[in-house]
């Protein structure tokens, strides 16, 4: 008997993901019947994007995991009619682009780049401090921000990062609790958001968390938008406290017309760009949740739907 597989996405990305899927499950011998329509009941993995049409659970009465392609869950972690486990996407290729995104904006502010842009026309040497002597804290240390930390550390970064339980990563200093995130961003020249959105996490960076980091600190967020306090933050900008914001992520995507966030001299708006899921490795990942659920062994990165993450 196949195994029947929904892809519950937008059509869009159906083409650039079937290919990819098919490939995968033939690699680990998987006899799929893989398809964007199949009736409810009849579904045992649903490969799925909060974004998708599917909202109501109820009917995939013999569905056994859902796989969602986005690392993020907070549209669906919430999702009552969701009984079944739910497995988040970690995708090498993702953490790659991921990597290179923070990598690179961390690169931006820690060398000043942007003065050589505004002081065009004006010879002005400076001698950027090297990365050794730059404090870089990363909020979030899971498989997005260990990554970030691990490259940041190449880099020669001073590596600090803050999560919720305690953790032991060579190289790093590691947070966790309220006072673990108070010694943390008190030392953060270049904070880095990579929290999940949970009643937890939300507007974790208010006024007196930014408060505590040091004066022309820079904020980077590819995380999720309710990490911030927005007004807290324009605040903090307009006051020359927080140096420069560089943000993926907003409350509202796409960030409307006429946010203060758009014209803000010291903000920077990236189009929630930091990473994308990459079909090709994201394929072998579900491909082997896939493997072990039929094989009855534990699914990768499930959900803690008490979490949230
Ligand atoms: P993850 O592996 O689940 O890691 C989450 C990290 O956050 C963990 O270290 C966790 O602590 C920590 N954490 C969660 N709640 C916390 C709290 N209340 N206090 C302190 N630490 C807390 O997630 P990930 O794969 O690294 O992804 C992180 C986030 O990046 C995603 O949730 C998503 O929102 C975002 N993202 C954005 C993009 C983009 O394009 N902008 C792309 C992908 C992902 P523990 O280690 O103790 O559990």
């Amino acid at each position: 008997m196949p195994i029947n597989v929904l892809f519950a996405a937008k059509s869009e990305r159906w083409e650039s993901y079937e290919a990819p899927l098919r490939a995968a499950f033939a690699a680990l011998g998987l006899d799929v019947n893989l398809s964007i329509e199949m009736p409810a009941d009849q579904v045992d993995y649903i490969i799925y994007a909060p974004n998708s049409t599917v909202q109501d659970f109820t009917p995939f009465t013999r569905a056994k995991a859902v796989l969602n392609l986005w690392a993020g869950v907070e549209n669906v972690v919430g999702n009552e009619t969701l009984k079944i486990p739910l497995a988040r996407m970690v995708d090498p290729g993702l953490t790659k682009g991921m990597t290179e995104w923070v990598a690179g904006h961390v690169m931006r502010h820690h060398l000043g780049m942007d003065l050589d842009i505004l002081n065009r026309g004006a010879w002005a040497p400076r001698t950027p401090p090297l990365a050794q002597e730059r404090s870089v804290v990363i909020l979030g240390l899971g498989a997005l921000g260990c990554a970030a930390a691990q490259t940041l550390l190449g880099l020669g970064f001073q590596v600090s990062g803050w999560s919720r339980s305690p953790k032991q990563i060579e190289g790093v200093t590691c947070h966790a609790g309220e006072k673990g995130l108070s010694d943390a961003l008190s030392k953060a020249e270049i904070a880095v958001l990579l929290l999940p959105d949970t009643p937890a996490t939300t507007d974790l960076m208010n006024a007196q968390r930014l408060a505590l980091m040091p004066r022309g600190a820079f904020i980077i967020n590819p995380g999720r938008g309710p990490l911030i306090d927005d007004a807290a933050l324009l605040e903090s900008l307009d006051a020359g406290h927080i140096a420069h914001a560089t943000l993926d992520v907003f409350r509202t995507e796409p960030l409307p017309e006429g946010d203060p966030y758009w014209a803000h001299p010291r903000v920077t708006v990236t189009p929630h760009i930091a990473a994308e899921t990459r079909a090709i490795t994201a394929a072998e990942v579900i491909a082997e949740n896939i493997r072990r659920g039929e094989a009855g062994e534990e699914l990768l990165h499930l959900v803690d739907r008490d979490l949230g993450y």
